[in-house]
């Protein structure tokens, strides 16, 4: 290939391919230039990809989509109780499904990224940018890989390139994200033995069908703010959790030990018995939220995806596929109407952030900034004390014996009224958290 194109896509994740994919199809000469041996071979997420903006841009019914979501299931934990809430509907069991299917990251990020090259873009894998070019006057003009002689030049540059963002740091498009804006997380995919049904018994599914379980509290992640998840796929089980990093420093024990303790849990342990770990992965999560979203235009080069911060992740959603991808694909129009009028400095670049602002992405973040900050304040009563009380109550209340019910409920119901401060307490909280609904 030459070295020179229209836009470089550094990264070819979900943000990276969309971009590419949108400005491939506009005619533009792309190059995408990944890390890794292919598209997906280092990328780590939980498990559920969110699909409405991706088939807006291509076709997925050969998309490699493990099993759709038909079962949301919240489960607060305490050190050994489960009490969960579970959505099925069956409006979920017929297509398009929600848009909400598990995927394994290796399979879905080379189909997605072929999906870009059919449309003519070009792809190069086992290269790593290491650094942007710039002009004297700052307008950047290519990057610098890690091959010999490996720059490679073009008006723009799409800084596709995760959470773990060193080439947007290092050219200074970026602040590091500072500690409380940042989860650790780890995940394990898990194969069981048996006769190929093995998910479909353990879950209770029908063929294509698959869950989402997403659980908080102290028997999910200790004492530390965040929450778990397991995700069904074919054959494997995608189990993992995600908490501050500042909590992962200070108090509590070391993420895999709380994986372990998590996988141990009463309500959890008979899930994934007798499986045999074939994945382990660990990877941090930018959570900053709309106010920690850093400028996503710059002369020659947009943020997208994890780059700029895009994720929801507040116990209830976990989302940031779908935001990568509707930033890839806003960031890619942008370009094109700027290539078109033969400019690429930050102004002309601008229609991206003018777009992702009236998209889901931005609303969304912007939505529940508050959420992660008023819980954050709220962590031992959130976290610890009302999955205790939720839980004793529950068994106080529906325990069976020659009382009558009426001295179990008053007694379940002052068991949670003790930990929320009475009836004053409760409003108190109805008020603070009146905008999750
Ligand atoms: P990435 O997917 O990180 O892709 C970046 C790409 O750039 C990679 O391919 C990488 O190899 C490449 N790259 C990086 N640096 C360079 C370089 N210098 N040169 C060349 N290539 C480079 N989201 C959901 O929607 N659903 C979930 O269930 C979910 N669960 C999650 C669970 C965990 C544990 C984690 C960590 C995240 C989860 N997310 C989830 C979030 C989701 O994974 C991200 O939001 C999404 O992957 C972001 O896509 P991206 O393209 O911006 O970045």
């Amino acid at each position: 290939y030459d070295d020179e194109f229209d836009a470089i896509v550094v990264g070819a994740g979900p943000a990276g391919s969309a971009s590419a994919l949108t400005m491939a199809d506009a005619g533009l000469d792309v190059i995408m230039i990944e890390r890794g041996a292919y598209p997906g071979a280092k990328n780590v997420f939980g498990g559920v990809l969110y699909t409405p903006t991706i088939r807006e841009l291509t076709d997925i019914d050969d998309a490699p989509l493990e099993r759709y979501v038909g079962e949301k299931r919240f489960g607060m934990l305490s050190p050994e109780d489960e009490t969960a809430v579970s959505v099925k509907p069956n409006q979920w069991h017929q297509e398009p499904h929600n848009d909400s299917y598990t995927v394994l990251r290796g399979d879905f990020d080379e189909w997605f990224a072929e999906q870009a090259v059919e449309a003519g873009a070009t792809l190069i894998t086992e290269t790593t940018v290491t650094d942007l070019i710039r002009e004297d006057d700052g307008q950047i003009v290519g990057v610098d890989t890690d091959r010999p002689e490996g720059e490679l030049r073009a008006p723009v540059v799409v800084l596709a390139e995760g959470g773990n963002s060193l080439v947007a740091e290092g050219a200074d498009l970026k602040d590091p994200s500072p500690r409380e804006d940042v989860a650790v997380a780890v995940k394990e995919v898990i194969e069981f033995p048996g006769d190929g049904n093995e998910i479909e018994d353990r879950f209770r599914l029908t063929e294509d069908s698959g869950v989402s379980y997403h659980y908080f509290g102290e028997g999910a992640v200790g004492d530390a703010f965040g929450g778990a998840f397991m995700y069904t796929n074919d054959d494997t089980v995608s189990i993992g959790l995600a908490y501050r990093i500042e909590d992962a420093v200070t108090s509590q024990p070391k993420p895999e030990q709380t994986l372990n303790e998590f996988k141990s849990h009463p309500a959890v342990a008979p899930l994934v018995r007798g499986g045999r770990t074939v994945e382990y992965s660990a990877k941090t999560i930018p959570e900053g939220g709309a106010d920690a979203m850093p400028d996503l235009v710059h002369d020659g080069a947009v943020l997208v995806g994890d780059t700029a911060g895009l994720v929801l992740n507040n116990g209830v959603h976990l989302e940031g596929t779908n935001m990568a991808v509707e930033s890839g694909y806003h960031a890619g129009n942008a370009i094109i109407t700027a290539m078109a009028n033969d400019r690429t400095d930050a102004n002309a670049l601008l229609e991206y952030p003018r777009n992702l602002e009236e998209s889901f992405v931005v609303q969304n973040l912007e939505r529940y900034e508050w959420l992660m900050e008023t819980a954050v304040e709220d962590k031992d009563l959130l976290f610890r004390d009302l999955p205790r009380a939720i839980a004793d109550a529950s068994e106080e209340y529906f325990s069976i014996d020659r009382d009558p019910k009426a001295e179990h409920a008053d007694e379940a119901k002052d068991r949670i009224l003790q930990t929320i401060g009475g009836w004053s307490g409760a409003a108190k909280l109805a008020w603070r958290y009146r905008k999750v609904m």
